[in-house]
């Protein structure tokens, strides 16, 4: 055996723990950006619980709701121009995937004048701010992860950044701030914890602890399926979900993604398919294509959810995501180009040539 393991954020997990743990505010500083999206810190109630917080011990705040889905370099330059502006000590990221990592992006340039596409070099003069994650969505694991996701609208795609500074220093993750998720955003996001689970299991990186952490959250997964077909949600489920994704993240933090996500970012930036829908939509010829690379731990996956084959598995999938979009021969072998530049292609069970990456792509949305 022959592994690395660290998670470089602390998890305060639990109902009510932004309140049961609010002492830790305190050794922050004295002066915090919120950084966030229109609705969600608010619709979360997330907002409230920390001002509150905030309040008790004399923390000033500012508010930065500007994020976008799928935060772009712009986007993240305005929020470090804020926290710059506001002079803050550090940041609390409040939200799904895109302000989690719009944060860790804002953190770094808050603390070092350069320009966002050199994020990408990952090598930082100064330390970035410190950052409380408090997650809104169950699906990223954003906030125990190094990485920040943000679209390249030169590159037409989108890139990860992040090192061992970017993980945020606490995470608070409550299941009732999840409990305000429209359905779609919940299926989406639960989909997207799921590949990272199912990605960094039968990837190339995976290690003897990651796969410990991806078998339960694959575990727990299948005992949600059900919920999220009928669209029953109790906070025990919410909970569930978000432990799930939470586990998901440590595992990808140490294995990273493999082809899902490479190949799911196209979906996003052009057809604007959510990330995690657009990832659930290539599992099953995904499972298909790595099959006999992966045999024993795809059959294991199978049976940890609970399902008899492949095929019953996509029918699931696809009753959780009714539609999938038509593409063109040419764009399909647009976005099997760009999936093939994605470095997580390299990490693939089987090893990927670009005709594959276009097979997938075809057998998947010959329907539309
Ligand atoms: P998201 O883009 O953060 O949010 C999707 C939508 O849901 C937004 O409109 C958001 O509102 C809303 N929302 C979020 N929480 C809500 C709540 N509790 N109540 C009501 N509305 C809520 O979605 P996401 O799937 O969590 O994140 C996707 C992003 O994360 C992508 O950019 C993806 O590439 C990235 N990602 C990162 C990692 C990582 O390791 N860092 C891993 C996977 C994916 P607002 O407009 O208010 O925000
Ligand atoms: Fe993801």
């Amino acid at each position: 055996m022959n592994f690395k393991f660290k998670i470089g954020t602390k998890v305060l997990f639990g109902r009510e723990c932004v309140k049961e743990n609010k002492g830790i505010f305190k050794d922050f500083g004295k002066r915090a950006l919120f950084v966030t999206g229109k609705n969600s810190a608010k619709a979360s109630g997330a907002l409230k619980d920390v001002i509150f917080v905030l309040e008790e011990y004399g923390i000033d705040y500012e508010i930065y709701d500007r994020v976008l889905n799928n935060p772009t370099l712009e986007n993240v330059k305005e929020g470090a121009e804020a926290a710059r502006k506001f002079n803050a000590d550090f940041i609390i990221g409040i939200g799904g995937g895109s302000p989690l990592d719009a944060s860790k992006a804002v953190a770094v340039l808050a603390k070092n004048d350069i320009e966002p596409v050199d994020l990408y070099k990952n090598v930082f003069g100064n330390k970035p701010l410190p950052i409380i994650a408090i997650p809104t969505t169950a699906g990223t694991g954003s906030e125990i992860t190094p990485y920040s996701i943000l679209t390249r609208d030169d590159m037409k795609t989108k890139k990860s950044f992040g090192n061992e500074d970017t993980f945020p220093v606490v995470a608070f993750i409550d299941a009732r701030y999840t409990e305000s998720m429209s359905y779609e955003t919940t299926v989406d996001t639960a989909l997207d914890a799921f590949t990272h689970a199912l990605e960094g299991y039968l990837g190339r990186r995976s290690t003897p602890v990651s796969d410990i952490l991806a078998v339960e959250a694959i575990r727990i997964f299948g005992e949600c399926l059900q919920n999220l077909v009928e669209n029953k949600f109790d906070y025990d489920v919410r909970e569930k979900l978000l432990y799930m994704s939470m586990l998901g993240g440590m595992v990808i933090s140490h294995t990273g993604t493999t082809i899902i996500h490479g190949m799911g970012y196209s979906l996003t930036y052009f057809k604007d398919i959510p990330h995690g829908r657009a990832n659930g939509m290539l599992v099953k010829e995904y499972l298909k294509y790595n099959y006999e690379a992966a045999k024993e731990k795809i059959d294991n996956v199978l049976s940890l959810l609970g399902v008899a084959s492949i095929e019953a598995l996509g029918e699931i999938i696809d009753r959780l995501i009714p539609t999938k979009p038509l593409l063109t021969k040419e764009e399909i072998e647009l976005y099997a180009g760009l999936a093939m530049k994605q470095n997580s292609t390299l990490s693939n069970a089987r090893t990927v040539v670009k005709e594959d990456m276009e097979e997938i792509f075809k057998n998947t949305f010959k329907d539309g």
